[in-house]
């Protein structure tokens, strides 16, 4: 991620071409803007939304705060959008400072849940608006209109009312109207929750080409911790009004910094274990039962006790006992397709959820059975 964000420092550096409503600036990419929020405070009477919330969002960079219901996504947003005035802290917008700068001078392009058209505007009258509201003149407008649309695979549906479009494509008019006149910034929160599955998956995949051809800085909210892996360059996961967590989807998933975020992304096997030696990052750990086995961690965790964490997906089964497997007795068993769900009880009584891919010829584990589990150091996780 780092040679992208260099890169596009780099044409940043060359020229600011969106300042202006002028033919160059409607040049098909844009060069996002860097945000910085720093010491954010936002209270609501006694209670904190946002408690001293800090965020660098690189320029073009695709950012998703991701976090259960009343975690402060959508206030950081807010506040961020010019909706609301932070009590204490800055936001810097490409080094200036905007929480005096009204929201429709601060030129972010805004997708909501709802979608918010205009019902008795056509499709292209919808996407034109901001366009006439910049003054852009017409012939610009219309050939700006007729890209945006055909970016969003809306052409043939220009003529139409919102009223005479799915769900779906009227959250694409939504997203077409945001990113007319090619903001630097586009603000997007929860704008897939009121679709149905199949329909997000599919404008998951558009929103993400949207980004590598626009170039704008994206900040995504959403609590759907499957959307966030799919769509980030990163995720700021957020808790009580807090960010816990910053990075790469890899990172969130795979280094989890506490049981919050191990449990609030992906799904998680949380086993109790006393470190009986570190090596840097390398521990090697005894469970409830006395086995022993390693496990990685960012740095050399200084405790007796401590939650390892190991996804249902890097758990290897097998008949017969492996080096460092512990044995363990299968309680559950889901024949799921693809792959197999299958819950052991670990000897010393701990629970672990297993996904494993279904193997032609291999009987399905049924309940009662012994099996005998492992994993290796680099899957398996210490928290801090
Ligand atoms: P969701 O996913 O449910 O939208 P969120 O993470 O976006 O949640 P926010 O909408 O930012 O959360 O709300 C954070 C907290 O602030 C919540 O507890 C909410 O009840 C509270 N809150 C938000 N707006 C106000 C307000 N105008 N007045 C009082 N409390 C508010």
């Amino acid at each position: 991620m780092a040679e992208k964000v260099a890169g596009r420092v780099e044409r940043r550096n060359a020229g600011d071409n969106t300042s202006a409503a002028t033919s160059e600036a409607f040049e098909r990419s844009v060069i996002g803007s860097g945000i910085a929020v720093r010491e954010i405070v936002k209270s609501y009477g006694a209670f904190r939304a946002a408690d001293q919330v800090s965020l660098e969002i690189e320029p073009g960079e695709f950012i998703t705060l991701l976090g259960p219901s009343g975690s402060g996504k959508t206030t950081l947003l807010n506040l961020i959008a010019g909706f609301q005035k932070p009590d204490d802290g800055e936001i810097l917008v490409d080094g200036k400072a905007i929480q005096d700068v009204p929201t429709h001078k601060r030129g972010f392009g805004m997708v909501f849940q709802s979608y918010a058209l205009f019902p008795n505007m056509t499709v292209t009258q919808n996407v034109a608006f901001p366009l006439r509201m910049a003054g852009v003149d017409r012939a610009t407008a219309e050939r700006r209109v007729a890209e945006t649309l055909d970016m969003m695979r809306l052409s043939e549906h220009a003529a139409k009312s919102p009223s005479q479009m799915s769900g779906g494509q009227q959250q694409r008019v939504a997203i077409a109207r945001a990113i007319v006149l090619r903001p630097k910034v586009v603000l997007m929160d929860e704008p897939l929750s009121a679709l149905d599955r199949r329909l997000r998956e599919s404008i998951q995949i558009e929103i993400r080409q949207l980004h590598r051809t626009l170039g704008s800085t994206i900040l995504f909210v959403t609590h759907d911790q499957g959307e966030a892996l799919t769509m980030s360059d990163r995720i700021a996961v957020m808790d009580a009004g807090k960010i816990v967590q910053v990075g790469t989807p890899t990172e969130i998933y795979r280094h989890p910094k506490d049981r919050f975020v191990a449990s609030f992304v992906g799904e998680s096997n949380l086993i109790e274990a006393e470190v009986v030696q570190k090596r840097g990052t390398t521990m090697t750990l005894k469970n409830r039962a006395g086995y022993v086995f390693s496990a990685e961690s960012r740095d050399a965790i200084d405790v007796g006790r401590a939650s390892v964490l190991v996804r249902p997906e890097r758990i290897a089964i097998s008949d017969v006992p492996t080096a460092n497997s512990i044995p363990a007795v299968v309680t559950s068993a889901l024949f799921l397709g693809e792959i197999l769900r299958v819950e052991v009880r670990m000897e010393g009584g701990e629970t672990l959820l297993i996904r494993c891919t279904d193997r032609t010829g291999r009987p399905l584990p049924s309940v009662g059975d012994l099996l005998h589990v492992s994993w290796g150091a680099e899957d398996c996780w210490v928290l801090s």
